[in-house]
């Protein structure tokens, strides 16, 4: 995510390092290069230039009061005024009806419904909240369909009228079927063109004005940039809407919409898409997006999301079959699942402070386990359960049957190896037994 930017704003802020005390000219160099990252990442040229000019006016301020060295206070600096423009606080959505209502609207292909069923899921895993998805796309029967696939997937039901061409009947009877069916939320999915028209923009202003949305979301690709704003100041002339949706951020290397978009129209970004699963949904929050623009990672995101994933009960039940020696390859493709269901892998790397920059040339992709789950699948249940009777023919077939060598097979049972017996130390009160292994 925004790595050009990231890499860019690196270098800028890189000019003061080993400079002693700011003066005119080398903030005057920082600043030049700062704006010119913003620019290159594709935030709006009137934009660059108020953010380096406060930048610049409160590195000059600041420099005699603060004990900061150079670099450090353009950092932090830098990191405010990002935070700033990003909108400051986090901001959550409305869900004060019963049911309460959120209206989705946005561009044909900017994701609207890949984040319905996104947001549907958020809620539902909220425990209080019982989501009913409504189908209002009159025009593509696919996009009716496709919603029923995801309700499916997910096990949220979703309200549909196939023969029915007027949005607006299909969105009020929707609600209808909410109330009278205990759904407390209502997600409205609408048709988008795949750019700004007179009669999409119709469409959803009466279908606003029959509902009264408690909510009203504009989804847009972050990928598109300078475009992305302007799509979003269309519609919030129409609209008014609530918030912004960014999605496909986990493809924008340039994150000049996520810079933008709150200063042009004035409306937070509320959450964000980081990929095309379901779980790849994130709440906005600015500072932490800061962080990550500064390279300096957001471990609080991490923690969060490694928490989401994480289910007390197969807790108690793993830790159990380590203090007995059970643990198993079946226990470590699920642990991997787990991760995997936190996010991608590059993604998740660029949480981890300092991470993203290192791991920036490797080739991190989703199919980091693939050779590990390949292997482990080629297993016998028998050898999943005990590892330790895999001998040197068994290797062959396994190898053979997940496409891999023998020496990856033995890499990755060295690497159980190793793995449980840390475990298992950990488990025993071990963490000092650890750190002696480690030879602390
Ligand atoms: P709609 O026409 O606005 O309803 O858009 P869709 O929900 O059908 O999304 C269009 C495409 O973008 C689909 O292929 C989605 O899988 C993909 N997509 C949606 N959100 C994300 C995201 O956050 N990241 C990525 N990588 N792809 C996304």
């Amino acid at each position: 995510m925004f790595d050009n930017l990231s890499d860019k704003l690196d270098k800028a802020l890189h000019v003061l390092k080993g400079h002693g005390q700011i003066n005119e000219v080398n903030v005057a160099e920082t600043i030049k290069e700062i704006r010119r990252a913003l620019v290159d990442a594709d935030v709006n040229y009137k934009i660059a230039k108020d953010f380096t000019n406060t930048v610049r006016e409160k590195a000059m301020g600041q420099n005699v009061l603060s004990s900061l060295k150079p670099g450090q206070l353009m950092v932090k600096l830098v990191k405010d005024e990002l935070t700033e423009l990003m909108g400051g606080e986090a901001e959550g959505i409305n869900l004060s009806g019963n049911p309460s209502v959120i209206l989705m609207s946005g561009l044909q292909g900017s994701g609207k419904t890949t984040f319905s069923g996104k947001l549907a899921n958020y809620l539902k895993n909220k425990k209080t909240k019982k989501p009913l998805l409504v189908a209002c796309d009159v025009y593509r029967p696919a996009a009716i369909d496709q919603l029923h696939v995801v309700g499916d997937q997910l096990d949220i039901e979703v309200y549909s009228d196939k023969g029915n061409s007027d949005p607006v009947a299909i969105a009020k009877a929707g609600i209808k079927h909410a109330k009278e069916n205990g759904f407390n939320v209502v997600i409205i999915d609408t048709a988008g063109r795949l750019a700004v028209d007179e009669v999409m923009m119709t469409e959803i202003s009466n279908i606003h004005k029959a509902i009264e949305p408690q909510e009203t979301l504009f989804v847009v690709d972050s990928m598109t940039g300078q475009d992305a704003v302007n799509t979003a100041k269309a519609f919030n002339d129409i609209l008014d809407f609530d918030g912004v949706i960014l999605t496909k951020l986990d493809g924008d290397t340039r994150g000049g919409a996520a810079i933008s978009i709150k200063s042009v129209v004035n409306k937070p970004i509320k959450f964000i898409g980081t990929g095309e699963k379901m779980e790849a949904i994130d709440v906005f929050y600015p500072s932490r997006m800061a962080d990550r623009i500064l390279g300096m990672g957001d471990v609080v995101s991490l923690v969060e999301r490694a928490q989401e994933q994480f289910d007390e009960e197969e807790a108690r039940k793993l830790q159990k079959k380590i203090a007995k020696n059970q643990f198993g390859f079946d226990d470590f493709l699920k642990q991997i699942q787990q991760v995997k269901k936190m996010g991608n892998m590059k993604d998740l790397m660029g949480m981890i402070p300092g991470a993203g920059k290192m791991m920036k040339d490797i080739d991190v992709d989703d199919d980091a386990f693939k050779h590990i789950e390949a292997i482990i699948h080629s297993m016998t249940p028998e050898e999943r359960e005990k590892p330790q009777i895999i001998n040197s023919s068994r290797k062959k077939r396994i190898g053979k049957g997940s496409g891999t060598s023998v020496q990856q097979v033995n890499q990755l049972l060295k690497q159980f190896d190793q793995m449980s017996k840390m475990m298992k130390m950990m488990q025993g009160g071990g963490g000092k037994k650890l750190m002696q292994m480690m030879g602390k």
